[in-house]
């Protein structure tokens, strides 16, 4: 394990990686594919908390800087991560997963609030909690919403699956000869802007000490070989 004794995670998945080859919007196929990744690392007898982005159907900065208010934006971007905790709650049902969303805005016909010790009891069951809406508030990121649910549900480490395979000194798309840390403390990160999670983030998680794990989860089977010490991944943590 790559956390020793991590018994409770939390993924956090950028709403991106639900669009699969798509430009935009949500791929089924996709979405199952995720599923199973989540399946499996719970079939190793972790408890799982997720929480997804909104960024592949709608982001409050896109639309500010298009002359949208801010606030009203970033209530579309915390609708838009419902949209995909549902999505991904059917494709873990169908695999015979069982599942609760609760969300920060609260959406009675389709989902629970935000409820802590209830979802303390879906993990006890057993059940994958999917927690939407992040924080609930605008001028937060889903990535806030992760190390605060992290937090507050007590996970070992915060598992950040996205399109790349860890974090760099520079951006790797644009610089071939960019380096990716094996680990990295929470200060460096900060210090240097690292693209890792938004600042609120990395910081909350630095004064909870939890872990973040950065990882691709575009390759099948990686989460699981990340969670065992196989995979490629960085570590954000207290000491490098
Ligand atoms: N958002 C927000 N408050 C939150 C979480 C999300 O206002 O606590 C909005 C914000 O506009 C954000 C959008 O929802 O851009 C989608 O979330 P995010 O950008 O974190 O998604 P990701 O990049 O992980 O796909």
């Amino acid at each position: 394990m790559i956390v020793p004794s991590a018994r409770r995670i939390l993924l956090k998945l950028s709403g991106e990686v639900l669009m699969g080859n798509q430009q935009f919007g949500i791929d089924p196929a996709t979405v199952a594919e995720l599923a199973q990744e989540v399946k499996d690392a719970k079939d190793t007898g972790l408890e799982i908390c997720l929480v997804i982005g909104g960024g592949n159907i709608f982001r409050g900065m896109a639309g500010a800087a298009q002359g949208m208010d801010r606030a009203q934006a970033d209530y579309m971007g915390m609708l838009a991560t419902i949209m995909n905790a549902l999505a991904m709650q059917n494709a873990l049902e169908q695999l015979g997963v069982s599942t609760r969303v609760q969300s920060a805005i609260q959406m009675d016909a389709v989902c629970e609030p935000v409820i802590r010790r209830r979802a303390e009891r879906h993990l006890e069951k057993g059940r994958v909690v999917i927690f939407a809406a992040g924080v609930g508030s605008p001028y937060f990121t889903t990535d806030s919403g992760a190390a605060l649910r992290a937090a507050e549900m007590k996970c070992d480490v915060l598992m950040k699956g996205t399109s790349v395979d860890g974090v760099y000194d520079s951006d790797p798309k644009k610089n071939p000869e960019a380096s990716r840390f094996g680990t990295v403390t929470y200060d460096r990160v900060l210090a240097d802007n690292l693209k890792v999670m938004d600042a609120s983030a990395v910081a909350l998680c630095r004064d909870n000490a939890i872990p973040i794990v950065v990882f691709s989860i575009r390759e099948k089977g990686n989460l699981a070989r990340v969670l065992t010490g196989e995979g490629v991944q960085t570590i954000v943590k207290e000491e490098a």
